[in-house]
């Protein structure tokens, strides 16, 4: 699977809410396999992704909600998961990532000027914690 580094963070917080009803239901899809089949591969980009595939907003193979914007997100993603792009890992792997190096100050370095931040959909205190709860995205104590 390719994901966009920085869609490795809205799969933590994503609550259904999207930019179509395509796009969910394929979000939906992405979150439920990447639960059930933990030690499945991802591929780290910094471009669209399986994600993006879906999305309204993609157009010629750019994001059209702010392509500048997006690759930057995605670059302060792989540096706050210590990966390059194009690493191939687990997803397993990524949460223990995610669980030992997400700070206050790196939510709002990669998340505090997104879209969805300002809807109040995402926030610190939502992402740790279900950090903490040791939960994945189903619910599974992992
Ligand atoms: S196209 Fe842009 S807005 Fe849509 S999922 Fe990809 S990065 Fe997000």
């Amino acid at each position: 699977m390719n994901l966009r580094a920085h869609h490795i963070f809205c799969l933590q917080l994503y609550e259904g809410k999207g930019y179509s009803e395509a796009f969910c239901k394929n979000m939906n899809r992405i979150r439920h396999e990447l639960c059930e089949f933990p030690k499945s591969e991802i591929c780290l980009r910094i471009e669209a992704d399986d994600i993006c595939a879906h999305c309204p907003n993609l157009v010629n193979k750019h994001c059209n909600f702010g392509q500048a914007n997006t690759t930057e997100r995605d670059k302060i993603a792989l540096r706050i998961l210590g990966l390059e792009e194009g690493a191939r890992v687990s997803y397993a792997l990524i949460q223990a990532r995610l669980r030992s190096a997400m700070t206050a100050e790196a939510f709002a370095q990669l998340c505090s000027r997104c879209y969805w931040y300002e809807q109040r959909v995402c926030s610190w205190e939502k992402l740790s914690r279900v950090l903490v709860s040791n939960k994945d995205c189903l619910g599974n104590q992992s």
